[in-house]
């Protein structure tokens, strides 16, 4: 069943924040698989539209630069191993950036085939199709392609087992590092785990490439372990050769307006987190009349959730206008299918309620040259819940120089304490996106690498798209987070 024409009746559709609303074997679909994977004759015949660019420029708009073109042309001749392999050399989280990265903006935007018959190549469904089908033998024989070099005699602490921290431990674990990852909840996967909407990782996804990411071995997580709380990072660089904090962005941003404690106000990724997490979705409390306030992927994801499990009316209120929404085409349109209302040039002024909330007071918005104010013109909607979607911000372990509101970090990752490395979400580097921070992960893992052992080559061949590289030669990031 398509993601866009799931029926959402029956539905109970009275006022009020209540769970079960929907009929109760509606919850079994309601978060199937936003995109239906590709059958062997299928991917084929996608591969077989790819041109193998030279200097490709799919190539250059994926952030953790994988060979797209070669792994493509591996699927044409049924190597559906060796394209997996060249994706995950890349980037080991290639399974998950497969369904998460939102390509319409990366490599899919720049496919010469998009400009030329407004069709780009389909690469994610491409390579979720090749990593897919590794995964499941991964799963069936255990058998692999990444193996440890034996132990180099060197411990790497990383904090946080999102995509930054298990991306740059599996790197690090191949290279013979001793890598114990600190993670403060009680499973590991980050955001992957407690954020992306469900209908992108449908199946337990993040935690089956969790399990695969592991088993190289070398990697140690010990749970319920926070920096700040249970570590300090003079304490870990003590015991440790060096330190990767991939700890992304644990705090959300307030709207500082009256009302915001009212019962049945909430920021949305505390309410994804506990969509991702419960064991029966007709226990989420769902409202009536819902409203996100915020205009990117985050808005979306929870308007769109709060939608699927039966709110009767979902408005998304945005202080500017649809172009300048973070949130892509694509993910506004499927805020759209599922009949997600759209406010925009609106600034929200008031919450109301007694103890709960009841409806929300908004000020129209317009452009004063560069400058947003509100008009003056005021609306309100009703309102039995609000989910505040208007950015996340770092909770800065102490004792780093901060680059703005995120941590410094130079062209090799490395922060203002020596020893101590960053990537992810939580620097400043590249968009905060799942395939970014596998990226800053990779990056790093071969800093430390060239840190500890200077003048050694990795141990390991690392294939290049880029023709003048042996693949050898250890990366020293530029600015921008590229080789
Ligand atoms: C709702 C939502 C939807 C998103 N959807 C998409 C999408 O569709 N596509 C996409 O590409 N990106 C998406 N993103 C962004 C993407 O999830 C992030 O860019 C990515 O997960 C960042 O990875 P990270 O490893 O830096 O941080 P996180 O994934 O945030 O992982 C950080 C980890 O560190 C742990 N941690 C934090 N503090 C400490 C501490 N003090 N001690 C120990 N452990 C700690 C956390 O528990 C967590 O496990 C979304 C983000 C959100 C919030
Ligand atoms: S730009 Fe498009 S056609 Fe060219 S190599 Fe990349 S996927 Fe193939």
């Amino acid at each position: 069943m398509s993601h866009a024409n799931l029926g959402l009746t029956p539905r109970d559709a009275s006022p009020g924040v209540k769970g079960g609303r929907l009929g109760p074997t509606l919850y079994g679909k309601v978060f199937c698989d936003l995109t239906a994977p590709l059958d062997q004759k299928e991917a084929e015949v996608e591969a077989s539209r790819c041109y193998y660019c030279y200097d490709a420029p799919c190539i250059r708009s994926c952030p953790s630069e994988i060979d797209i073109p070669s792994f493509i042309r591996k699927i044409g001749s049924g190597n559906v191993k060796g394209a997996a392999v060249d994706i995950l050399d890349a980037n080991i989280l290639g399974g998950s950036c497969a369904r998460v990265c939102p390509v319409e903006t990366l490599c899919q935007e720049a496919c010469v085939r998009d400009k030329a018959d407004g069709k780009p190549v389909e690469i994610a469904k491409l390579q979720r199709y090749a990593t897919d089908a590794y995964l499941e033998t991964f799963e069936k024989t255990k058998e692999q392609h990444f193996t440890r070099e034996k132990s180099n005699g060197k411990k790497v602490a990383v904090i946080g087992a999102g995509p930054a921290g298990l991306s740059a431990a599996h790197n690090l674990a191949r290279m013979g590092f001793d890598v114990t990852i600190f993670e403060a909840k009680a499973k590991a996967g980050g955001l992957n785990e407690y954020g992306i909407a469900p209908y992108k990782v449908a199946d337990n996804f993040a935690a089956r490439e969790v399990a695969f990411i592991l088993s190289i071995g070398g990697i140690k997580i010990e749970y319920g372990k926070a920096l700040g709380k249970d570590l300090s990072l003079d304490g870990l660089r003590k015991d440790f050769d060096a330190v990767f904090l991939g700890v992304g962005l644990g705090a959300n941003n307030a709207l500082g307006v009256p009302g915001e404690t009212l019962d049945g106000v909430q920021d949305a990724t505390k309410k994804i987190e506990e969509i991702r997490q419960t064991k029966d979705l007709s226990k989420v409390a769902v409202g009536r009349d819902v409203l996100v306030v915020g205009g990117g992927n985050t808005a979306v994801d929870i308007a769109v959730q709060m939608k699927r499990l039966g709110a009767e009316f979902v408005t998304l209120v945005y202080r500017r206008g649809e172009e300048q929404m973070g949130a892509t085409w694509h993910e506004r349109e499927i805020a759209a299918n599922n009949g997600v209302l759209l406010k925009t040039w609106a600034m929200p002024k008031e919450i109301r309620g007694e103890k709960a909330v009841r409806e929300m007071e908004f000020e129209y918005t317009e452009l004063s040259g560069s400058k947003l104010v509100g008009t003056g013109k005021t609306f309100t909607l009703k309102a039995d819940q609000v989910f505040k979607a208007i950015g996340q911000k770092l909770v800065a372990p102490t004792g780093l120089e901060l680059d703005g509101s995120k941590i410094k970090v130079d062209a090799n990752f490395a922060t203002s304490l020596p020893g101590v490395y960053a990537g992810g979400d939580c620097v400043k580097e590249g968009e905060d996106l799942t395939v970014t921070s596998a990226q800053h992960g990779k990056l790093a893992a071969r800093a430390i690498f060239a840190k500890l052992f200077p003048g050694k080559a990795l141990p390991y061949f690392v294939p290049s798209p880029n023709p003048q590289d042996d693949g050898r030669s250890l990366a020293v990031p530029a600015p921008g987070g590229k080789i």
